[in-house]
């Protein structure tokens, strides 16, 4: 029967790839675009290691918990989190900076350790998300698909594993980072293997801490790279959620505190949307972006350089649009509570004094070259101050 649909592959087919992609996971016997297009369905066998990541935090029960590995646990998530964003997120998805090959492909190392597969694939989803921002074809839009599917269904989904390496040309063009991405389980591996060793060190050489080698595996890997996934995920499934909007964006992107604190400054999301191209999301100091202060430091030291900045332009329609919201929320509140009196005066005036200090932030007042000096030496009007002034009225 002639049909302009190919067909699914056979369940024994399917099995062999999600085992065999366990190892390389460019590994599409029917070619990554046949898979790109099949129906998202949770392709299990293939996410063996996911689960286990996850179930190998139940290890605390045996290994118990110590004061350092925990401290381990929140620094390499701190560290780690700032590899997801500052490298996978800010250079590779958006190269908003710049650095050697050499260095692109230390950053690159780090990013592995944080067990989200390959910078490429990183990237190429989340361009790809850019591009499709809550529309169907955003692989993780809450609005689209739910809040769980873009938390995490849509990395168990058998039509996301394959690269699209047609849409990073830019990266693809560097065999050791297609090796890393092709991969992606080497790093991971080393990594825990790393933290395994120290653990075994310091049961050795600094028993006083009161760790071991399955402490610090338990602590240092699964729990904290579990950890580290959920708040990632937080800004697929919740940025699109929760917080405010600064900018009209096509998309529903948000700006949180609370996420860009779990997220080191990734929570400035609406931010982001409409200006991807610059290294920080935080657009004022008030807007804490600790990846933004890591790459700021990651600079001085020359690993990498031209941080790009945010445009004046986009600047003066962040301040336009503030100062309109400010005044659509003064007169909500002036509708919400039309008996208060007292809140009819002042809301007004309090939005009536943001557009004017708006207005004025942006005067260009001229400077007098010369005039009357504005402050008057007030001793010579204390010493006759008895004398030409009247004593106070008690009234
Ligand atoms: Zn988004
Ligand atoms: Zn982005």
């Amino acid at each position: 029967m002639p049909s302009s649909v190919p067909s699914q592959p056979s369940a024994i087919s399917r099995l062999s790839t999600a085992i065999l992609q366990w190892i390389d996971s460019d590994h599409t016997p029917d070619g990554p675009d046949r898979m790109r297009q099949e129906p998202d369905r949770v392709d299990w066998v293939r996410c063996i290691p996911f689960i286990i990541l996850h179930v190998g935090c139940l290890g605390v029960i045996w290994v118990g918990a110590s004061a350092f590995a925990v401290w381990m646990a929140v620094a390499l998530y701190v560290v780690r989190m700032f590899a997801v964003t500052g490298i996978y997120h800010r250079y590779f998805s958006h190269k908003t900076y710049s650095t050697s090959r050499v260095g692109q492909f230390l950053l690159a190392l780090w990013g592995g350790t944080t067990v989200q597969r390959g910078g490429l694939w990183w990237a190429y989803h989340h361009r790809h998300h850019h591009r499709h921002s809550d529309e169907a074809e955003d692989a993780h839009s809450p609005h689209v698909h739910g809040f769980w599917w873009s938390h995490i269904g849509w990395i168990t989904s058998r039509r996301n594993f394959p690269t699209d390496y047609s849409t990073i040309k830019d990266l693809a063009k560097f065999p050791e980072l297609v090796w890393l991405n092709r991969f992606d389980t080497v790093v991971p591996l080393v990594f825990a293997l790393a933290i395994f060793g120290l653990g075994a060190g310091l049961e050795t050489w600094a028993p006083s801490l009161g760790t071991d080698r399955w402490q610090m595996l338990v602590w240092g890997f699964f729990i904290s790279t579990t950890f580290l996934f959920h708040g990632t995920s937080c800004i697929n499934s919740m940025a699109h959620l929760m917080g405010k909007r600064r900018f009209d964006t096509s998309d529903d992107s948000r700006n949180s505190f609370i996420l860009a604190i779990i997220c080191l400054g990734e929570g400035w999301h609406n931010n982001h949307h409409r200006y991807q191209s610059s290294t920080r999301n935080g657009f004022y100091w008030w807007e804490i972006d600790l990846t933004y202060y890591g790459l700021k430091a990651l600079s001085w030291t020359g690993l990498i350089w031209g941080l790009k900045p945010v445009p004046a332009s986009i600047m003066e329609e962040a301040a336009r649009a503030d100062h309109a919201h400010s005044i659509a929320a003064a007169q909500r509140a002036v509708h919400a509570h039309p008996d208060f009196s007292t809140l009819k005066k002042v809301v007004p005036a309090a939005a009536a004094m943001a557009v004017a200090t708006a207005t004025a932030s942006n005067l260009q007042v001229p400077k007098k070259a010369e005039g009357p000096a504005i402050h008057k030496d007030v001793s010579t009007q204390a010493e006759h101050g008895g004398q030409h002034s009247a004593p106070p009225r008690i009234v």
